[in-house]
């Protein structure tokens, strides 16, 4: 009888650099890769938030796509199906008479009790799950530390111990070969964003930064388009606090959140392009933000279900204002400080917000507004393309006082609006409103006089909303409850 594995497919959706594939595709006869739409996956959050938006339910499914026309490229194919995987993938065990299900291991809570639910409900099979390590640059076993206790609590600690210790482990080849789904066995079709209950089609505006589209064929051509033909790379630690334009920074994270590409592909690109061509701060720099994921992915691991609690990894007692309509200001991007308002807009428009924009709002939402930084998290989870549970959650947390630093840690908004956006040329982009208020007053619309407002078309409660807060006095408080 032929050996047959199942390959679940979560996150990692890709044939390259996947081990699981090439070890199935290597030790089995039959290999039916898997991928569910879990209906979990397209419910609502703690703050009643739906759990995936639109845009990133539109990503998600050209990746599924892609991946299945790749497979279909190697003669294989994807089984697709909409259910939890507790069920389907021991119904196709008992189909197939399949002996492992191979898959990578997640790090969320969340995903830990799907593993440990599939894995309960193969009990009742002939087959086995096998585990392999994909989602960081370094390895799990490769890290220097013993038990997740162990992982530091600081980054630069973090870092310099992976970086002296550990080796990036080399890419693994895709499967030489792979063998048609055996007889019997349906593809089945893939969901429209219908079927999965969204009424929009999670057409991104074509002011994006880039059109994403989902899929392990666009992010490698991303990773191709970035590094190699527009050359970014070297001028990457320059640019990266940008705010508009394609390659201030990589907009790699969508699809490695989605696993079209991975850390360790990325990481070998880099030193394929400082053999070549520059080897300086730059190159450096993009390994350096790649130890960050590494970090919050990690720091998430050890943090368990704690990282969800109103007072984070560390317990952090805060007094979180209740849930009111400042919430749906903030998220709607109209509080009336540009700067908040650009950046949420983009975000629900486009699914992308740079790292200073989720900076500067994350701050207006759990430091000056005081809210509950979940409800900010939740938010991020549900409309981000790049969606990454370590990285959202673990910045957030890092963001709002309540990570493994409890130091107030605040930004002056208005502050940063005039350093990266100097001539507020970004408030404008995402705030036509703005268009015709000058340089002066474009961060700070509010400081206009009522003859100026109706000089440059911008009357405050009428076209553009008056400021929700008085951002000062709230830098006020968090320096009062620091000292
Ligand atoms: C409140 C908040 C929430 C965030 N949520 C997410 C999230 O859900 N998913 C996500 O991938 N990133 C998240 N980030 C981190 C960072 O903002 C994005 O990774 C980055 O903006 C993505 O754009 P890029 O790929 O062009 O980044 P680049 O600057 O080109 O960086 C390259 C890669 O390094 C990694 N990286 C860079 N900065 C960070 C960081 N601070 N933390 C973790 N990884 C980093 C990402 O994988 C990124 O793709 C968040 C940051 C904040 C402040």
């Amino acid at each position: 009888m032929p050996s047959t594995a199942l390959v679940w497919i979560r996150n990692d959706l890709r044939i390259r650099d996947h081990a699981p594939l090439r070890y199935a595709a290597d030790h089995h006869d039959q290999v039916v890769p898997v991928y569910c739409f879990d209906p979990r996956h397209f419910g609502t959050t703690m703050f009643d938030l739906p759990k995936m938006g639109a845009i990133r339910a539109r990503f998600l499914r050209d990746c599924v796509e892609d991946l299945r026309d790749s497979l279909q490229d190697e003669g294989a194919d994807l089984v697709v199906r909409r259910g939890r995987p507790e069920k389907v993938l021991p119904d196709l065990v008992r189909q197939t008479d399949a002996s492992e299900v191979l898959q990578f291991q997640e790090i969320g809570t969340e995903e830990a009790e799907v593993e440990a639910a599939v894995e309960d409900a193969l009990r009742d099979t002939d087959a086995t799950p096998g585990f392999f390590w994909g989602k960081t640059l370094y390895h799990i076993d490769d890290i220097p530390f013993e038990e997740p206790s162990d992982i530091p609590s600081v980054y630069t600690n973090f870092r310099k111990a992976v970086e002296k210790k550990s080796q990036v482990r080399p890419t693994t080849e895709a499967p030489r070969s792979l063998p048609p789904l055996p007889e019997g066995v349906e593809a089945g079709s893939i969901p429209t964003l219908g079927d999965l209950g969204f009424e929009g089609d999670g057409t991104i505006d074509d002011r994006s930064v880039l059109p994403f589209r989902g899929g392990e064929t666009r992010g490698l051509d991303r990773i191709d388009e970035y590094i190699w033909r527009e050359d970014c790379l070297k001028k990457y630690k320059a640019t990266r606090n940008g705010l508009l334009g394609a390659n201030y920074s990589s907009k790699f994270s969508p699809w490695l959140a989605h696993g079209c590409i991975t850390p360790r592909q990325i990481h070998e690109e880099v030193e394929r392009y400082e053999d070549r061509r520059f080897d300086n701060k730059s190159t450096y720099w993009m390994k350096f933000e790649l130890i960050w994921r590494d970090f919050f992915n990690y720091v998430a691991w050890k943090a368990g279900d704690r990282l969800f609690r109103p007072g984070g990894i560390i317990g952090n007692d805060i007094d979180w204002r209740d849930h009111d309509d400042s919430f749906e200001r903030w998220a709607t991007g109209t509080t009336g400080i540009p700067f908040v308002d650009a950046n949420m807009r983009e975000l629900n428009q486009t699914g992308y917000m740079s790292n200073r924009g989720r900076q500067n709002v994350a701050s207006m939402l759990s430091q000056s507004l005081k809210l509950d930084w979940r409800m900010g998290a939740a938010y991020f989870e549900s409309r981000l393309l790049d969606h990454d549970v370590g990285s959202n959650w673990g910045n957030w947390a890092y963001n709002s006082r309540v990570g493994n630093d409890p130091r107030a840690r605040y930004f002056n908004i208005v502050k940063q609006a005039k350093r990266y956006d100097e001539n507020g040329e970004y408030v404008r982009y995402w705030l036509p409103e703005l268009g015709e208020v000058p340089d002066e007053y474009v961060h700070e619309p509010h400081r206009m006089s009522h003859e100026q407002q109706k000089l440059f078309n911008c009357v405050l409660g009428a076209d553009y909303p008056k400021p929700m807060v008085n951002l000062d006095k709230t830098y006020e408080r968090i320096r009062a409850e620091r000292d």
